[in-house]
Order: structure tokens, then sequence, then C-alpha cells
């Protein structure tokens, strides 16, 4: 197997109760798994299974892109948790945040919108361009902003296997719960 789904740094149930135990096990443990196992077998006597995972992102369409992306978004969303999550940015990154969107809260507040209006399944991201300017943007389906030359921060899984569980059809509830386990650390040192 090329590619292994990383363990998590925190227990199933830590992150309760913004995200339950019951989700921690079926979405990491059951969905991510799945994602990476695909993508193990897409990937397998082709000319993808000497790439980076990014790379494969960068240049797979069809099936491999999906699998390969949500494996990708997955460990990406998993990792920025913590049961202690650092609640603020500091230094220049917040000042930029606070340049770019007015203040913390109204990026919060522009992310929970780009969450509530997609459409159906997808993901919204903040993520940086070349110039270190800042930006919302949602993708459906398995999309990453990766495609699109920019570099991703942040990002919330709008898919319903998210956050069905534990908020039914609540999804704004959902996105205002994320903060309590954002570390803003982690989102820190990816800028
Ligand atoms: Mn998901």
């Amino acid at each position: 197997m090329k590619f292994v789904q990383p363990r998590l740094p925190y227990s199933p149930d830590a992150l309760a109760p913004a995200i339950s135990q019951q989700t921690v096990e079926y979405h990491y443990g059951k969905h991510e798994k799945a994602y990476i196992a695909k993508l193990n077998e897409l990937v397998e006597g082709t000319a993808f299974a000497d790439m980076a995972l990014e790379e494969i992102i960068r240049t797979a369409d069809g099936p491999l892109f999906n699998q390969a992306s949500q494996a990708w978004n997955h460990i990406f969303y998993f990792f920025q948790f913590s049961p202690n999550p650092v609640k603020e940015p500091s230094g220049k990154f917040a000042e930029k945040i606070k340049e770019t969107f007015g203040s913390l809260d109204n990026l919060k507040a522009e992310m929970e919108k780009a969450g509530a209006q997609l459409f159906g399944s997808g993901w919204v991201w903040l993520s940086e361009d070349e110039g270190g300017n800042l930006f919302i943007t949602q993708t459906s389906n398995a999309g990453n902003p990766l495609t699109d030359g920019l570099t991703p921060l942040l990002v919330i899984d709008v898919w319903e296997h998210a956050y069905y569980l534990d908020y039914q059809n609540r999804r704004p509830d959902y996105l205002h719960s994320i903060w309590d386990i954002v570390d803003w650390s982690v989102i820190e040192t990816r800028y």
C-alpha cells in the first residue's frame, strides 16, 4: 500500500460535542479509510504510483482525482482540530485576516455563510494565493483549491456525512460549532 492513513493526534471522543465520537469513527475511520483504499487500488501499476498525493490531485481527473482529493481533504480537515485548540491566530496572519475580513469573527461568519449556501456536497476553504492574499471559496464534491493554484489553509467539510449523525439537517449549527475545535496555531503554520 502506497498511501497509509495517518493516526489522528487525538482520541475519537476528544472533539465532542462539536463532532461526536461516532462521527469521527465513521467519518475518519470508515469514509476516509475507504477513500485511501480506493486511491491505492487506482494508482497501482500506473505512473501515478510514484507521485506525491498533491501531484496526483493537480494532474489526475475523473475517479482518480476524486479519490486522491478526498483522501487529502479529509486529512487536512481532521488534522486542523484539537480538543485544546488555540482559539485565535497571531502575528502577521492575524493582521492579514483583519485587513482582509475586518475581524476573525467576520471571517468565521463568511465561511459559515459560504457553507450554508453551498448546494449539495462539497467543501468551504480559506486559502491564500502566491501574493499572500486570503480567499474563501467553495468546491463541489471532491474539489480542491490546489487545482486553482491556491494554497489551502483551513477547510470545512460540508458533505452530509460530516454532520448528519450529530446535527441532522441543522447544517448551520454544525458550521458554527466547528470553531470550538479549530486550532488556529495549525492554520497559522500552514500560512
Ligand atoms: Mn467527509
